[in-house]
């Protein structure tokens, strides 16, 4: 059947620079307005149903009879009518828990003068709500925003002149919890604000029963006339929206030039709370910071420390300085050989360390890293409890998440796909909600996780018969079923029916004349038989194919939600069932697939390609590379790597489709860029390193990390938080400017990204036994990873907050409706044991990575290792060995270990030059029995940011502390600690790691629930 065109396609020929991706408002809802979309909780356009068109699907429902209506202005919009039990809209009360600060913007048309008729009215019972009358008794007080939790009495908020009526109104409320004020816009402008509102939306709405919330459009809690109006696009968001953002948001509605909020210029934007400082104080009797010398080779950017040591006075010891490099956007300066100088800066300072910098001519790094060590199998390695019988924090986290797991229903997870097939459900089977539910496009992307998840679990529970079981009849159902699916594609329904076995010749669905994301009950198309062979996802073939057509993001019918992120997903997830599962049939599935996929691409000019990966989260594709790779590595088919290499993302891995540059040659193409989106290609970048073994994309994946951890990284392992582009998803558009492009409002650090960087970074550890992969490793691991989870179930965080007085919010506490990083969440904590120890492929040598109690079963040698500590309650570990040989046991020295690295084998002191940083080498014939103590003290120690160096988080060993705050902050925490000895300003017990401060109290960000800052403004004294 010959293909045609979808009508809808948008004739979309990106441009592309790196600041395309991120800078601007684009078509689509990830810069609606210019405003980044993890700050969007719901949009309410009304232009035929009240559904909500945010990526959150909090879907409202019309209460009573109301139209929608045809209007000159906006087209569709609802029209209620008004008068006493008026229709209403109301949306679902789990929308806004835990929201405290609030943003309502959206179009009304009143039709009459009737008093107190609501916007909006957001509350539990008349004693606490908040809410938003455009029209009152009086004229003065017409308009008004009210909130309170004590009854009408003890309301505050602006007032203004009431609005028109007949008439296209654009009214806006902004409840700032943290500078406490509460504002009234109207038409774009502030009309109203009123100062010291000491309520949050928290103490409005029920945190723990969200059913009990009343949240409502068009009608009053009281007695109160139902609103007679017209609306149009309402939409909550979870921060202030400043009046600029307002402004723009109403002038984009009624004009055809858009405004974007977000500056779309490079330079670095200042904070105007705060200025920089002149000299940072944590660089006090810093006397000079000497230049230094690099070689490279022609074509390849020179590696820069990022970290000098300092000359201080009096030859005194101080901490390392950190230099900011200039960092080019190709690499013109080292096109020859020859030498030339780099100007460096020290922010805080007025030094400027040079270096002089060797371009070599030559062999452009042609060495071929081999991947010398491996991880051992995750049911070889069991966590245990502390040495004085007590779960760990990783134990603890472990079993919130796999309990839960094992209680989950596999239909649900199965739904989207049986639905895609036209397929029966089982009876009573429950859809899973969120970014799964019926209509989201990404639908399916949470049963690739679990499919990764139960595998793990399954592999892991070598210690609970019960769930190991449950875990295996998980993994072969799911398996069965999604095999007996993916065999149907392609092949005649009835015997001699019709049929289309070729992916490239897919027709549009039935009755249709083109392409079309349509998942509705009604809509779906579900004639598999002319899918190709193989296929297999949460719906049909149309989004793929749709994406080749030039389909961007977004909601409506003729746009996509990144359908091979979602195919990522599951693969993986069907590749883990394989080899972490045993399951056979599931390698079969992702074989099917993987052709599918192959011969689709393999006929697509190059330049489509390239547009397709950089297009705006349409062409987001997770690690599909890593799949094709790793399904090659599998199954020897080498289509599969061809396929892994038409996933290269040419201009972020190589500069221009001439290979010319770009992160194979360190440059930093991160700017700006989508930090999720682009991880998880890099970790694919090294999988097919393995297959093809060609060095640039060792080279993309190695200099990649350096660049990220160097200059995109906050204090808890997490990257991106840009506010400048406008979106905590991405990095900043510069790089080593988190102060002055960073700390977005709409959060920090997505969880998954952390995630991403841990897969990454222990991978190129088994290329390269560099310890700073490991360092960061447990940086990011005890400090976003452990502290991503809720306290008693297995909730866990999407962005993880970091300004100051923040507060973590978790989600998916049930397993029933997940974000991308509620699906990540479920691999993380299935795996938590998978890289406290490597061995070396030849089995010479044991690396001990991470100090978490555990047992280890080394099988090659027959050997057991225990490791009994309170580690990070105390500064000690003992290892105790099972069996004999001769062998290596390497064991980090962190880097944070500056007070010494005590080793103690069989009781006894041995000589050590541990050098903080590295691994040691314990090389011995072990006997049974043999007991090796480490002791490695902990000290305070501070984390500058980059770029404003008296902005610092506080750490002990490898424990972020966290100040716990009791309120939102509009500044910094200040804090004066003493200059030469941290520890002489900090009080507290290092065996529960609670300490105070300047009159705060700290404690694990691991364990914080509650409001924190974990970056203070520092002074030393
Ligand atoms: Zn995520």
């Amino acid at each position: 059947m010959e293909r045609r065109l979808i009508p809808v396609i948008v004739a979309l020929v990106v441009s592309w620079s790196s600041m395309a991706v991120c800078g601007q408002a684009e078509e689509g809802a990830q810069f609606l307005d210019g405003i980044g979309e993890t700050a969007l909780i719901a949009r309410y356009l009304f232009n035929g149903n009240c559904e909500d068109w945010s990526r959150n699907t909090y879907h409202a429902t019309l209460q009573g009879d109301a139209t929608h209506v045809e209007d000159e202005q906006f087209g569709h919009v609802l029209s209620l009518p008004g008068g006493e039990d008026g229709a209403y809209v109301r949306m679902p009360g789990r929308a806004l828990v835990d929201v405290d600060t609030l943003s309502v913007v959206g179009w009304l048309k009143v039709k009459n003068l009737t008093p107190w008729q609501r916007f909006f009215d957001l509350g539990q019972d008349t004693a606490r709500n908040f809410f938003c009358t455009p029209v009152g008794e009086e004229r003065a007080d017409g308009c008004r925003a009210r909130i309170t939790v004590e009854g009408w009495t003890q309301e505050q908020g602006p007032a203004t002149f009431r609005v028109s009526t007949g008439q296209w109104v654009h009214l806006g409320v902004v409840l700032d919890t943290t500078k406490k004020t509460l504002s009234l816009y109207v038409d774009g402008v502030r009309v109203g604000r009123s100062t010291g509102v000491d309520v949050s939306l928290t103490d409005v709405l029920n945190q723990d029963n969200p059913s009990a919330n009343q949240l409502y459009l068009g009608k009053s809690r009281y007695d109160d006339a139902a609103l007679g109006a017209q609306l149009y696009d309402v939409r909550f968001y979870s921060i202030a929206l400043s009046a600029q953002q307002v402004a723009t948001i109403r002038q984009n509605a009624v004009s055809d030039e858009e405004m974007a909020v977000t500056p779309t210029s490079m330079t670095p934007q200042k904070d105007t709370q705060e200025e920089a400082i002149d000299v940072s104080p944590i660089y006090a009797g810093l006397t000079g910071v000497p230049n230094i010398t690099a070689a490279t080779v022609v074509g390849h950017l020179p590696r820069l420390p990022a970290h000098i040591a300092g000359v201080y006075r009096d030859g005194a010891n101080g901490p390392l300085v950190r230099v900011i490099w200039p960092a080019p956007t190709d690499n013109s300066p080292v096109r020859q050989a020859g030498t030339y100088v780099i100007t460096g800066t020290v922010p805080g300072t007025a030094f400027t360390p040079k270096a002089a910098v060797t371009v070599k001519a030559g062999p452009d790094q042609a060495s071929q890293p081999r991947m010398d060590l491996a991880p051992f199998p995750l049911g070889q390695v069991v966590l245990d409890q502390d040495d004085r019988g007590h779960d760990t924090p990783f134990m603890k986290n472990r079993d919130k998440f796999v309990r839960t797991l094992a209680q989950t229903d596999p239909n649900s997870f199965l739904y989207n796909f049986r639905d895609a097939f036209g397929q029966p459900q089982p009876e009573g089977v429950r859809p899973l909600r969120g970014w799964d539910s019926q209509t989201t496009r990404l639908r399916g992307h949470a049963s690739g996780h679990y499919l990764t998840a139960i595998a793990q679990a399954y592999a892991g529970t070598t210690y609970d018969e019960d769930l190991h079981a449950n875990f295996a009849q998980k993994i072969s159902y799911m398996i069965d079923v999604l095999h007996d699916l993916s065999e149907k594609s392609g092949k005649p329904a009835t015997e001699g029916g019709p049929c289309n076995a070729d992916p490239i010749q897919v027709p549009p669905g039935p009755g249709e004349d083109g392409y079309d994301s349509d998942l509705s009950k009604d809509g779906i198309r579900t004639d598999y038989w002319n899918w190709g062979e193989g296929f297999i996802s949460g719906y049909p073939p149309d989004q793929f194919i749709m994406l080749e057509h030039g389909a961007t993001y977004g909601g409506r019918n003729n746009q996509i939600w990144a359908p091979y992120y979602t195919l990522h997903k599951i693969l993986a997830g069907l590749m883990d069932c394989y080899e972490l599962g045993g399951n056979p049939k599931a390698l079969e599935i992702a074989r099917g697939m993987g052709i599918w996929v192959f011969k689709r691409l393999s006929v697509l000019p190059t330049e489509t390609r390239i547009e397709m990966w950089n297009r705006y989260i349409a062409g987001e594709f997770g690690g599909m590379n890593e799949a094709m790779a790793r399904l090659h590595r599998l199954t020897g088919d080498s289509r599969f790597l061809t396929c892994a290499q038409l996933f290269d993302n040419i201009d972020f891995f190589f500069g221009n489709a001439e290979h010319e540059h770009g992160l194979a040659c360190n440059v930093d193409t991160l700017r700006g860029k989508h930090a999720n989106q682009h991880i998880p290609q890099i970790t694919g970048a090294l999988e097919t390193y393995k297959g093809t073994e060609d060095p640039a994309y060792y080279h993309v994946a190695e200099n990649f990390w350096r660049i990220c951890t160097h200059g995109y990284m906050y204090c808890i392992g997490g990257v991106a938080g840009a506010k400048n582009p406008n979106n905590a998803e991405c990095f900043t558009a510069q790089p080593n400017t988190l102060f002055a492009n960073g700390f977005s409002k709409g959060g920090q650090n997505e969880t998954c990204a952390t995630y991403n960087m841990l897969k990454l970074s222990r991978q190129l550890f088994m290329f390269h036994q560099d310890a700073r992969f490991m360092d960061y490793y447990e940086q990011a691991l005890y400090n976003h990873i452990l502290a991503s989870v809720a306290e008693d179930n297995p909730g866990n965080t999407y962005h993880v907050p970091l300004n100051p007085g923040a507060r973590k919010r978790f989600g998916n506490a049930r397993m029933d409706g997940f974000t991308c990083c509620n699906g990540t969440a479920l691999e993380s904590n299935t795996k938590l044991q998978d890289s406290i120890y490597f061995r070396s492929q030849d089995d010479k040598t044991l690396y001990v990575n991470l100090y978490i109690p555990s047992t280890l079963t080394w099988l090659e040698r027959n050997v057991k290792l225990s490791q009994s500590t309170r580690f990070p309650y105390a500064d000690t570990t003992k290892l105790t060995l099972t069996g004999t040989g001769t062998f290596d046991m390497r064991v980090r020295v962190p880097q944070w270990a500056t007070r010494g690295f005590g080793v103690k084998i069989n009781g006894r002191d041995q000589d050590s030059d541990a050098v903080p940083g590295t691994y040691l080498t314990l090389s011995r014939s072990w006997q049974n029995g043999d007991i090796i103590e480490l002791k490695m003290p902990f000290d305070f120690y501070l984390r500058p940011v980059m770029d404003q160096p008296n902005i610092v988080s506080l750490f002990y060993g490898p424990v972020l502390l966290a100040a716990e705050e009791s309120e939102s902050r509009t500044t910094w925490r200040k804090v004066s600690l003493n200059a030469d000895d941290l520890s002489q300003s900090i009080t507290g017990d290092p065996s529960t790691l609670r300490f105070s401060t300047n009159g705060v109290n700290l404690k694990p960000f691991y364990e914080t629930y509650s409001r924190h800052s974990v970056y203070l403004d520092v002074t030393l004294e």
